[in-house]
């Protein structure tokens, strides 16, 4: 094709189908597009803006790191990366920590670490790992590999060997955990993409104790579930259980991109000089990120905020479906990782909040998903309601 004919190509390859506007500036729950025109934002920025836009606390560290020193590559010691790993540590039940940059690197880095953890640690030949059904993982090819959904998998073949599939939240399908292959296990506690599905109670707890049972690792993908988004630092808290290696990414640096992989001291052996890197990982800004947006957290007290604010927007929806009952199945989710499962067309919704100039999104065809920031206040998810209510009221009509 000629150069001629390529000018008239968008410069951009249409990976995603983008809504009608764009993004000019963010504050706090609000962004405004390019027009000026304010919007309640509800996504996000799909769960990385947890403290809402352009956090004060976060801006001013990262400006102070601005100053000083944005990369240097970790052939060298970078004391804000190892700070940054150890408020992680002490926020969970991990040891040790990786850095990266996406989620999509985060379970890379996972998946690696457990086959290496079979094959150098255990001295095994287990290499397989479990995933469910509707998990979503990332878009690079071994995450994509471990994502049961075939509608983002179409063109991309053959795909990394070694995963296996179970039904989410079956409690028969544990039994066939272990089938003499099998080195860990990889889910989410809360399914975010695949239609914000919390795993239940009794499925964690026997498919913990199996793992546990037969050596195999817990892996909690907690990149969309983590920092506080479900109302405790991790969803894994609230379940009773203890993974033995976490994802995160996404809310770690209130949108600066920063990846880690945790894991308990046992897994963590597998890795050891020269077995993964990343030129990026961890470096001085994204950890400086990443460290004053758990500072905050602690310090404002986000995640009473969060639970609080999880609990009245739940509230509030749920007497929403009491009265639009033939248009909202459920409401479910955890914190302000909720979705409201409707009987209409989710995207048809989504679409007129965005013209009431409230943003929210789908997961999947029947679930509007909604991802406050943590931060968000009752006059706002009252605002909220009420263009939700009179979408639903139209609807009616
Ligand atoms: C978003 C997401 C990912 C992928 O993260 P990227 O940063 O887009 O690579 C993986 N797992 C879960 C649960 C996610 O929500």
């Amino acid at each position: 094709m000629s150069n001629q004919q390529l000018t008239e190509l968008e410069p951009l390859m249409p990976t995603y189908n983008r809504f009608p506007i764009a993004i000019a500036k963010g504050k706090e729950s609000f962004v405004w597009d390019s027009n000026g025109k304010r919007y309640l934002d509800y996504t996000s920025g799909i769960a990385v803006c947890n403290l809402g836009h352009v956090p004060d606390e976060v801006k001013e560290k990262v400006e102070l790191q601005l100053n000083d020193l944005w990369h240097c590559s970790n052939l060298y010691h970078i004391p804000q990366q190892k700070k940054l790993a150890a408020l992680l540590v002490e926020k969970s039940c991990c040891d040790q920590v990786f850095f990266c940059s996406s989620g999509a690197e985060a379970n890379e880095a996972a998946i690696k670490l457990a086959r290496k953890y079979s094959q150098t640690i255990k001295q095994q030949k287990a290499f397989e790992i479990v995933t469910f059904s509707r998990s979503f993982h990332g878009r690079t090819l071994a995450a994509l590999s471990a994502t049961a959904q075939d509608k983002i998998k179409t063109g991309f073949a053959p795909f990394i060997d070694g995963f296996r599939y179970l039904p989410y939240n079956d409690f028969e399908s544990i039994d066939q955990l272990q089938n003499g292959k099998t080195c860990a296990v990889l889910l989410e506690l809360v399914q975010g993409e695949g239609g914000v599905i919390p795993a239940d109670q009794e499925w964690i707890e026997k498919l913990a104790a199996t793992c546990k049972k037969e050596g195999i690792l817990l892996m909690a993908d907690e990149i969309q579930t983590g920092i506080g988004r479900t109302g405790t630092f991790f969803a894994y808290e609230q379940y009773g259980i203890e993974p033995d290696v976490i994802t995160l990414a996404k809310g770690l640096g209130s949108g600066f991109p920063i990846g880690a992989v945790l894991a308990k001291a046992e897994a963590a052996k597998a890795f050891d000089p020269g077995s993964h890197g990343s030129t990026f990982g961890g470096n001085p800004l994204a950890a400086a990120a990443g460290i004053a947006t758990l500072e905050a957290i602690e310090q404002y007290e986000v995640l009473k905020t969060a639970q609080e604010n999880g609990k009245y927007l739940k509230d509030r929806l749920e007497a929403l479906q009491d009265k639009y009952s033939c248009h909202i199945q459920s409401v479910r989710g955890k914190g302000l990782l909720l979705g409201l499962v409707t009987t209409s067309d989710a995207v048809n919704i989504v679409n007129q909040a965005r013209e009431k100039q409230v943003l929210i999104l789908t997961a999947g065809q029947n679930v509007v998903r909604i991802l406050p920031p943590l931060t968000t206040d009752r006059s706002e998810i009252d605002m909220f309601i009420s263009v939700m209510e009179e979408i639903f009221a139209n609807l009616e009509a």
